[in-house]
């Protein structure tokens, strides 16, 4: 089934917000198993929406609408998407009462306009908004499903999950069903490569490769008359993915990222942890501290930005910074081996890096990062070079920290059993 996307926003176009629903869109039709091959973005404007519309209609079977639902004179997405669709727009009563709820639950009184937010096509089938006040609606006309959805993408992305995604799979005689193996520390190309042979051959399932920072993300998905049969075509096909990634894939559940498949490995084996951090600023520690239960395990972290913190706070001497530098296998071994002291903690992370866009010289680019995991005193100290904007560097690095935490603890634990 062929699908795309129509971003609605003014605001898009000019670069005041970014488009993330199309992103986020997008991977969602792709693990439906649908055929994504347009994405466009339209102003506030009827005749342009118009065309768009029609295009699109002429060329894809699904069109999911995102934006203009809201109850403003430029929200326009339903009107027009009525218009061509040659339907009327009529009072859902199921909506209008969620509205009056969703005033009432804050002690506030609706507007007139509010009221044009609970209007749809006749003949369409409303998605309730559990977290704002526009309802999604699906329209069909003629071979065309249009799915109009609201901008924001807490709202848009409840309402996919809970709404859009089983209408989308009513509307394919088979369930398609699909599932992620994350690996780290490998490039898309290595992947690819190692996959070259089931790519060639695949059908069904189908194997497509995602790359994110530090990672590549394999999805497998499968077509079948019921979610069981999906399940059994994917099954075999993991199996050997991690048969031929072995310790490199940290997870094969969708929900979970690096940050928690580490928190899990450590909390399974009764570590704990804390982290020293220059370059990235509290960066790492806040991405493990995102994961919910942590507080068990992740006892402190130190933001050493200056020579002054290392050598105070880490105890990095005096000689080494003058000699190394601040950015050096030395400082960040250091920083490592004074973290655990100071916490007492079972395993640390140290991270000394030039992040940019200044700072960089011949010998020390910018991009140049230590790395360094102390695992209960035996200490592995990584050099990356990473490339990009300062923001990109920092977040490639903590990537890389919480791997190189990953694989100095497998190997601890590996030691441990054989012990
Ligand atoms: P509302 O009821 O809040 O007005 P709406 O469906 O009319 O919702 P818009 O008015 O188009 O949506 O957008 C509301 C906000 O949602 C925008 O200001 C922006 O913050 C966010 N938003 C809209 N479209 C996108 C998009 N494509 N990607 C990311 N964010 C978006």
């Amino acid at each position: 089934m062929t699908a795309e996307i129509i971003c609605v926003g003014t605001e898009l176009l000019l670069g005041n917000i970014v488009n993330t629903n199309a992103a986020y869109l997008a991977e969602q039709l792709a693990g439906l198993g649908m055929s994504c091959f347009y994405q466009t973005v339209v102003g506030d404007n009827r005749e342009r929406l118009l065309e768009t519309l029609d295009m699109a209609a002429k060329r894809s079977e699904v069109i999911v609408l995102s934006g203009g639902l809201g109850p403003t004179q430029d929200d326009l997405t339903k009107e027009t998407v009525a218009e061509y669709c040659g339907k009327k727009l009529v009072m859902d009563e199921a909506s209008k009462k969620m509205i009056a709820e969703y005033f009432a639950a804050r002690e506030m009184k609706p507007t007139e306009n509010n009221w044009k937010q609970a209007m749809v096509p006749e003949g369409s089938i409303v998605f309730p908004n559990h977290n704002g006040t526009a309802p999604g609606i699906a329209v069909k006309a003629k071979k065309n499903h249009f799915l109009l959805l609201p901008g924001p993408p807490e709202e848009l992305q409840l309402m996919f999950e809970e709404s859009a995604i089983p209408y989308l799979q009513e509307l394919s005689p088979n369930i398609i069903l699909s599932q992620t193996v994350k690996t780290c520390g490998l490039s898309e190309s290595f992947v690819e490569q190692q996959l070259r042979d089931l790519i060639d051959q695949q059908s069904n399932p189908t194997i497509a490769t995602y790359a994110k920072t530090g990672e590549v993300h394999v999805r497998v998905t499968a077509k079948a008359g019921t979610a069981k049969d999906a399940s059994k075509l994917i099954k075999p096909l993991v199996k050997e993915l991690k048969a031929r990634f072995g310790n490199s894939i940290y997870s094969a559940d969708e929900g979970v990222t690096l940050e928690k498949a580490l928190v899990d490995l450590l909390q399974g084996a009764g570590l704990t942890i804390s982290c020293a951090e220059s370059c990235t600023g509290g960066m790492l520690s806040a991405t493990i501290i995102n994961v919910p239960g942590v507080s068990e395990l992740y006892k402190a972290g130190f933001v050493t930005y200056s020579n002054k913190a290392k050598r105070k706070l880490l105890g990095v001497k005096k000689g080494t910074l003058q000699k190394y530098g601040a950015v050096s296998k030395q400082t960040a071994e250091e920083m490592v081996k004074g973290l655990l002291m100071e916490t007492k903690t079972d395993v640390g992370l140290a991270v000394t890096g030039i992040a940019g866009p200044d700072g960089g010289t011949k010998e020390k680019p910018v991009g140049l990062v230590y790395i360094s995991c102390n695992v209960k005193g035996k200490v592995t100290v990584k050099e990356c070079h990473f490339k990009g904007t300062r923001e990109k560097i920092r977040r490639a690095s903590v990537a890389a920290a919480l791997m190189l935490a990953r694989s100095c603890v497998l190997e601890y634990l590996s030691k441990e059993i054989l012990k």
